[in-house]
């Protein structure tokens, strides 16, 4: 096919407006997949059961559509993009290969914090905006309004914008059309020395590491020795394909096509996103590669018990090679063992992956709270000037310096859009002001919504902001954030006592003028958590000496059934069944049993 007659692009949109849909139809409108009544809801791309559970797209999916419009066949490439904020960094790397994008609008819901985000993504990146509207067949639809919005918000011309629905199959025709008629095709020459752009990697139980790559110029074949330009590695390609959905074996690729690469890499590590592949022995331009995707959230992973050290281990490296965006490190814990501090995009994205770890490998870890990336400038002393850093990050709170040794301490900031109906607005600014958030805009959207823009603290919505959002709004309000950088803010390390030991499991990095509220909140609820035990446990907050909260579990008498002499026996049984079945999930912690799900618990609102 030629390159004029090729087309790379994605469809973005806020979660659950129906990009799997579209991209079913489209799919099938191409003849990719069979159409068929008992399949129409079946959404191709999203692949993993947690996706298909929770309705969002994890990883990012791709297909290649033949389309025949006017009587020429074009090819269209979709590159699928994830659904949800953790992952709007992974809608970046996804539109790197793109010329174009859908911006795909509910035309009930209007538009939504991640619309916005996903067109200045887009319109950042130079690429052409289709307009869609979706759900149209809705009956509460309101195609006016949201043209409306997207007029105020991005001057978008309500005459360019199609209104379709995906569902019933309507208006998809019109949607192929604008892609082969508004998209330029991909900027690349044939004739050039072969380069591909590395945008995805995934991993295979039989292959390893397979890529997904734009060739930008030239022919890839099978059997070629090709290089990457980040590790200088060399490898054969063993495997080409190209996915219609479904992987179609092919010899080569040629420039403008999106494909499967697999070579000899031993593991997705080596698999680079953003790297570029040329031939060995060829010298070539560097593709503009884009910024790895970085963790936001830490958390440490350790095994029940050190017998299931190996087989949590196995676990963890089976489910990293399949998602690259999670970094692993060894650490260990005087009160856990040894165990690891794993790196995600967002703490949607540490629950999809211990998830998968209990349903796919039936492991039961214990998961400390997590924690941000934290940025703090030491006192200078001549050994640190000596090694020139006095500048540490940690997001261990173990790690967390003396104070005497602290010089200033910052916390990693987000930008955040909210767009809400103006009834949740009072409900909304406080939250975000309890929040420490700075506004810095506010833009009526329509007659009755509201976008507002503050600046965050990372720390302060990762844990339950976007739940808080939704339950304050009865689910109407929606949320997106970016990096934004670090900023000075006095930090302190909170810690947690149980009968005067220290565990730093349980300590946390918090703001100063949070710390007596914060400490509170957690020794009541560890007083919640905890069990009675054989003897009394005074559970305190600190800071540094100062103790700022206090509690006491009382001892519980020997027998949990002593008080039920005589009759009711099935009472009986039942407390002593929950007693053991208590004990099963329990883990020692300065001689004090802690139930599996205390360190998480105790941070959660
Ligand atoms: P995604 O999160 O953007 O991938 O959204 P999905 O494609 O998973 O769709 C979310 C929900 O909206 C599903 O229940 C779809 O069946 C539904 N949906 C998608 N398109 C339409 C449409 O055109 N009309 C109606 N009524 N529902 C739709
Ligand atoms: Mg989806």
């Amino acid at each position: 096919i030629p390159v004029e007659q090729i087309r790379n692009f994605s469809i973005i949109a806020h979660v659950d407006h129906g990009k799997s849909t579209l991209a079913d139809r489209l799919l099938e409108h191409t003849g990719a997949i069979k159409t068929g009544r008992d399949k129409s809801n079946q959404q191709v791309l999203d692949k993993l059961q947690v996706e298909r559970e929770r309705g969002i797209t994890v990883k990012a999916q791709s297909a290649s559509l033949l389309y025949n419009y006017n009587g020429e066949k074009f090819l269209l490439n979709l590159i699928d993009t994830p659904g949800h904020v953790d992952f709007s960094n992974e809608v970046s790397r996804s539109l790197s290969a793109c010329q174009g994008v859908i911006l795909l609008v509910d035309a009930n819901d209007g538009v939504q914090a991640q619309t916005v985000a996903n067109f200045y993504l887009a319109f950042g990146n130079d690429l052409v905006i289709i307009p869609v509207l979706n759900k149209i067949d809705l009956p509460n639809a309101d195609p006016e309004r949201v043209c409306h919005q997207l007029q105020t918000l991005f001057d978008i011309d309500p005459s360019t914008i199609l209104k379709i629905s995906a569902k019933k199959g309507i208006g998809i025709d019109k949607v192929l059309e604008a892609i082969v008629k508004t998209l330029p095709s991909p900027p690349v020459d044939r004739n050039a020395k072969f380069r591909a752009l590395l945008f995805d990697s995934s991993h295979d139980k039989y292959r390893g590491a397979l890529s997904l790559i734009f060739v930008k110029d030239g022919t890839i074949s099978l059997g070629d020795n090709i290089c990457s330009a980040h590790t200088k590695k060399e490898y054969e390609v063993k495997s080409l394909s190209l996915l219609r959905p479904d992987e179609v074996p092919v010899k080569k690729l040629v420039a403008g096509q999106i494909g499967l690469l697999g070579c000899n890499m031993r593991s997705s590590k080596e698999a680079h996103i953003g790297d570029t592949i040329h031939h060995v022995g060829e010298t070539v331009e560097v593709l503009p590669g884009f910024q790895p995707l970085k963790p936001m959230v830490f958390a440490g992973i350790y095994p029940m018990d050190q017998s299931q050290h190996i087989h949590l281990r196995n676990a963890i490296e089976k489910l990293t090679l399949n998602d690259s965006a999670v970094t692993v490190e060894v650490d260990t814990s005087p009160a856990l063992g040894q165990g690891w501090r794993l790196g995600f995009l967002g703490l949607l994205h540490m629950e999809v992956f211990s998830q998968r770890l209990e349903q796919e490998y039936g492991a039961e870890p214990i998961i400390t709270a997590p924690s941000v990336t934290y940025k703090i400038k030491l006192k200078p002393t001549k050994q640190l000037i000596k090694d020139g850093s006095d500048i540490i990050y940690i997001n261990n709170p173990a790690h967390f310096p003396d104070t005497v040794k602290i010089e200033e301490t910052f916390e990693p900031m987000v930008k955040a859009t909210i767009i809400t109906p103006d009834e949740y607005l009072g409900s909304i600014i406080s939250l975000c002001m309890e929040r420490r958030g700075v506004q810095t805009n506010a833009t009526n959207i329509d007659n009755n919504r509201v976008m507002l823009q503050y600046d965050l603290p990372l720390c302060e919505i990762v844990l339950d902001f976007h739940d808080t959002l939704k339950t304050l709004s009865s689910g109407y309000a929606s949320f997106d954030y970016e990096d934004s950088g670090y900023q000075s803010s006095n930090l302190v390390k909170l810690q947690i006592l149980l009968n005067g030991t220290a565990v730093d499991e349980l300590s946390s990095i918090v703001h100063i003028t949070k710390s007596q509220t914060i400490g509170k909140q957690m020794v009541h609820r560890l007083k919640d958590i905890i069990p009675r035990q054989m003897v009394q446990i005074a559970v305190q907050a600190a800071i540094g000496g100062k103790i700022l909260a206090r509690e006491n579990i009382k001892p519980y008498r020997k027998d949990v059934t002593a008080k039920l002499y005589g009759g009711d026996v099935t009472r009986r049984m039942k407390l002593l069944a929950q007693q053991a079945a208590g004990k099963k999930k329990m883990r020692m912690v300065a001689n004090i049993s802690l139930p599996r799900e205390t360190f998480i618990d105790v941070l959660k609102k």
